[in-house]
């Protein structure tokens, strides 16, 4: 599989519209479900009379696990197509996703958009397409599923892909580029194979699909930025920075600075999985080792760039954001905590300089009052502790970020400019 390229998929969609069996589905098909545990789903299948129903057990098992809270997680489950290997990114229903899916945590280079036939566009199926799109995903695949429950009724998958056509458009994707997919994950149809089931449709199996789709290279020409994670002292080399590579190129002997710590050297070593690299990049974990940087002088927060072009850090900041849920009204002077990348950072909100009609993205009202859940807006925030962010059009992997509040993302947000 490693010699394929690796891309990162998500699957979103509303509750209940097949994410989790799709996936399971997606697993099974490509042999990615280790043999001997589909060997015994089949026995027990047989035994009980059901031969061939491997899959149905294959999911059975894992929601009974779930329900006793041994989770076999599908977040970071692989399988490979024959261009591509895929790694499936954390799992909508995960009490973190919204947040991971901002913050990067769980950073997807396309998705599948999951639809049920018989639900069509929910809740969900909205909150997730606008995020994907505030999150730079440019073409979703969008499965149309459960099939079997509306008898592969063409008028009914023309119906719903007009629906999702409609919210494509609200939200500035262009749905000229989107795949629609009639399938049934539980059943099979059109994922792996074409199915007799829907001799009116003559596109692509979601397999075939995904293989198609552009590669997604990493931002490596992009300015060095790694947000730092953790601060190790390890004995015989000192002070070891680990994190995440954003975007940008890692290599001993580079100049590099942390901010806000404000502080930097020469990078004398980087390794990675415990062994010493000439280099790394995008989407690598490092640890690396900098001279004269000690253990107290930076910390989990701060991010690492080259001290030519050094992580900014913001006094103020203006940013686009959407609220996703606020039990009342949010209104100047509100100060919940803002989650980007590493860093966590109360930030007041300064002022709400427009109110942006959700659908279009123009300017509804100029400095209105408040604004409330399902509302998106340009507002100024001013974090209450130095914090390093950067514009979204410049690194939009440093440009999203969070709002929680009560244990909840309130709003996610992307940020336009950046007053040091
Ligand atoms: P998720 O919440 O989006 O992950 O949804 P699940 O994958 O857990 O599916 C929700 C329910 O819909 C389960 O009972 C599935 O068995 C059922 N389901 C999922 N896909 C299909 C399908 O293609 N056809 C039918 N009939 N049921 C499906």
């Amino acid at each position: 599989m490693a010699d394929k390229p690796h891309q990162n998929l998500a699957i979103i969609g509303h509750v209940d519209h097949g994410k989790s069996t799709l996936v399971g589905r997606l697993l099974f098909e490509t042999g990615s479900v280790p043999e001997h545990v589909i060997e015994q789903y089949r026995e027990e299948a047989e035994e009980k009379g059901k031969g061939g129903f491997e899959f149905a057990y294959v999911m059975d098992n894992l929601a009974e696990e779930r329900e006793r809270g041994v989770t076999i997680d599908i977040a970071h489950q692989r399988f490979d197509t024959d261009k591509y290997y895929f790694t499936i990114v954390d799992t909508p229903g995960h009490r973190d996703f919204v947040k991971n899916m901002i913050t990067g945590a769980s950073q997807a280079d396309h998705a599948v958009l999951v639809v049920a036939a018989d639900d069509g566009v929910a809740p969900q199926t909205r909150e997730h397409v606008f995020l994907s799109k505030t999150l730079g995903i440019e073409t979703l695949i969008v499965a149309v599923n459960k099939m079997d429950t509306v008898d592969y009724s063409e008028e009914t998958y023309k119906e719903v892909k007009a629906e999702v056509q409609k919210l494509l458009k609200q939200v500035r994707f262009d749905s000229d580029d989107a795949r629609f997919i009639p399938i049934s994950a539980f059943e099979g149809d059109n994922v792996a194979e074409h199915s007799e089931n829907t001799p009116w449709y003559d596109g692509p199996t979601i397999l075939e699909a995904l293989n198609d789709l552009p590669e997604m290279s990493p931002p490596t020409d992009a300015p060095l930025r790694i947000p730092i994670q953790d601060v190790y002292t390890i004995s015989g080399i000192g002070t070891v920075p680990v994190g995440r590579i954003e975007t940008g190129v890692l290599k001993p002997g580079m100049n590099v600075v942390f901010m806000p710590s404000d502080v930097g050297g020469e990078v004398k070593t980087v390794e990675m999985h415990h062994e010493e690299v000439d280099e790394a990049g995008p989407g690598d974990n490092v640890g690396f080792n900098v001279r004269g940087v000690g253990k107290d002088d930076i910390r989990r927060g701060d991010v690492c760039g080259e001290a030519s072009n050094p992580p900014k850090v913001a006094e103020t900041f203006k940013a686009q954001i959407v609220v996703m849920q606020h039990p009342s009204v949010i209104t100047v002077g509100y100060t919940p905590v803002l989650h980007a990348h590493t860093a966590q950072v109360a930030c007041t909100f300064e002022s709400i300089d427009q109110k942006l009609d959700p659908k279009t993205g123009e300017v509804a009202e100029e400095n209105p009052d408040f604004i409330k859940a399902g509302d998106a807006a340009v507002v100024t925030l001013r974090p209450q502790k130095p914090l390093s962010i950067e514009p979204s059009g410049e690194i939009p992997e440093l440009g999203s970020f969070a709002v929680r509040d009560m244990g909840q993302t309130i709003a996610a947000g992307k940020v336009l400019e950046v007053n040091e």
